[in-house]
């Protein structure tokens, strides 16, 4: 029986694990948290649950297929659709509701778009060719393996979605080229940041998020995200596989060009035939002893400042489970973001109040908001003591967009910076996605997801390909498990 330790219990790491686990595989997860899940974490509080990283699934059909794939029982995860998605407000009193029937959206289109939104749709068009593409190519394998015989056909045939035009520039000045609208143009732009990106830096390609949420929807699992986390470590554990947390691994052990085994920080060593990394793969060389890391220039992606606020009163109706409130200059906090490497003076403030959809997450008559801006991630810096300056400038953006958060209501108020995600999850700099989307390499030729040096070395997770968020971290385990199974088969 091969014998696998995944190091890091994120959501890749986790699926991996479940994956090898089914096929019979012995199973061994280390984590260096209290806690699985790496990113993917809860915190309850005063009868408050916070899900204190993701917070929007889309593609909910991966997460499903996973599970099924694995023969897990599922009944118990139920994903709603959340319609309208995301309500954006503005500072100038302007609101829209993200339309969710084509009625609304045609009402939309007509009162902000000059042309009837033909560009509105040549934008959605573009991110739907690269989503075909993308399912027929890059969710199938890596660039970095030699595809089969029938995953090179499949792929050639793949080419007929490669959308000619739209998508070969820069992001930011596609969605101005073909939207009139400043608000829509804002709406758009904000779209890479799901992935850690700067608009005004990223190549169009990343069109493909839009028309994901436009089209497929965004979702919320009843009872929190977490809950697909613990379906999955429940799942482990009836499989036989075992998760040691608060556990830090020190080395990758490797002896004649092959993995042999972990070295934990307490000095034991626990012996394996392939061993999986799940954190960021640009520090992975300080595991192996080697000073050089793979990769030699590196753009993070940003990382974030997190309050989890509990209030014992309710929002109005106008502010929805899914809320944006803009700054008045988009432009000039990318740049203060990406050029000044620091935390913008006016951000744009993202608000997840997920008592509006699931009120188990707050007391009753209370309310569990997840508040959230954009920062850089810098590797080693110091955020903790900037707390009141960046509590208060994320409530003056609230503010001017009409939403107040009643201070003498809080019951509960804690902040996650990033020094505080690098130190839990060891992300460097607390960069959320790993590398930044910025140029076509970094977009789409990721960190590798096999060592090509030590043999049964293998890397999961947001910082490999295909990218970050969740659904792509459970295609990369997927990935894995496939090269796992190709590889290691005969080992
Ligand atoms: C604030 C925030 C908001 C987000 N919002 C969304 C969203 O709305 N939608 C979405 O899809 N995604 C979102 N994401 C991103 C998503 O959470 C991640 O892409 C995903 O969870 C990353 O999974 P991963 O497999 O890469 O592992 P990670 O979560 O990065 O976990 C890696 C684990 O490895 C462990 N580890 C590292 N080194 C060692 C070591 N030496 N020894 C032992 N353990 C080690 C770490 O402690 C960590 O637990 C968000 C993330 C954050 C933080």
């Amino acid at each position: 029986m091969k014998k696998l330790i995944v190091v890091g219990a994120g959501l890749g790491g986790l699926a991996l694990a479940l994956r090898a686990a089914s096929a019979g595989w012995s199973v061994h997860v280390v984590e260096r948290y209290r806690t699985p899940g790496g990113k993917m974490n809860r915190l309850v509080q005063d009868g408050y649950a916070f899900d204190t990283g993701p917070s929007l699934i889309t593609l909910p059909e991966i997460f499903t297929g996973l599970f099924d794939e694995c023969h897990v029982d599922r009944s118990e995860l139920r994903f709603h659709r959340l319609l309208p998605l995301t309500l954006y407000r503005f500072s100038d009193g302007c609101s829209i509701a993200y339309p969710s029937s084509l009625a609304d959206l045609a009402q939309t289109l007509e009162k902000f778009e000059s042309d009837k939104g033909r560009g509105f749709w040549r934008l959605i068009s573009t991110g739907a060719k690269l989503m075909e593409l993308s399912r027929r190519t890059f969710f199938r394998t890596t660039p970095r393996e030699l595809p089969s015989v029938s995953e090179a056909i499949q792929m050639l045939s793949a080419l007929r979605w490669m959308p000619i035009r739209n998508a070969w520039g820069n992001y930011a000045n596609t969605v101005e080229r073909n939207l009139s609208s400043q608000y829509l143009k804002r709406i758009f732009l904000r779209y890479p940041t799901y992935v850690g990106s700067s608009p005004y830096r990223c190549p169009a390609t990343l069109l493909v998020i839009p028309y994901l949420e436009f089209a497929l929807g965004g979702w919320y699992p009843e009872g929190g995200l977490y809950r697909i986390v613990e379906l999955i470590v429940d799942a482990l554990g009836a499989k036989g596989a075992v998760i040691s947390t608060g556990t830090h691994v020190r080395r990758i052990l490797h002896r004649n060009g092959r993995v042999c085994g972990v070295e934990l920080e307490c000095g034991d060593v626990l012996e394996a035939d392939v061993v999986a990394f799940n954190g960021d793969a640009t520090v992975a060389h300080q595991l192996l002893g080697s000073s050089q890391p793979a990769l030699k220039r590196i753009e993070r992606s940003m990382s974030g400042v997190v309050f989890l606020v509990g209030l014992k009163s309710r929002l109005p109706e106008d502010v929805f489970h899914h809320t944006i409130a803009f700054s008045q200059d988009y432009r000039k906090e990318f740049a203060e973001l990406f050029d000044e490497r620091k935390f913008p003076t006016d951000p744009t403030v993202y608000l997840n109040v997920t008592s509006k959809t699931d009120p188990s997450t707050a007391p009753p008559g209370g309310e569990t908001l997840f508040i959230m801006a954009n920062a850089p991630a810098i590797d080693g810096a110091k955020w903790r003591h900037l707390e009141p300056m960046l509590w208060e400038r994320i409530c003056r953006t609230l503010s001017r967009c009409g939403i107040e958060i009643p201070e003498s209501h809080i019951a509960v108020r804690l902040a996650l910076t990033p020094e505080d995600f690098e130190q839990r999850y060891a992300m460097p700099g607390g960069s959320i996605y790993g590398l930044a989307s910025h140029s076509y390499r970094t977009a789409f030729v990721r960190p590798p997801l096999r060592d090509r040096r030590i043999g049964g070395l293998y890397y999961v997770g947001g910082s490999t390909h295909p990218g970050g968020g969740t659904p792509m971290v459970l295609i990369s385990a997927k990935l894995v498990f496939n090269l796992m199974q190709r590889y290691e088969a005969h080992s």
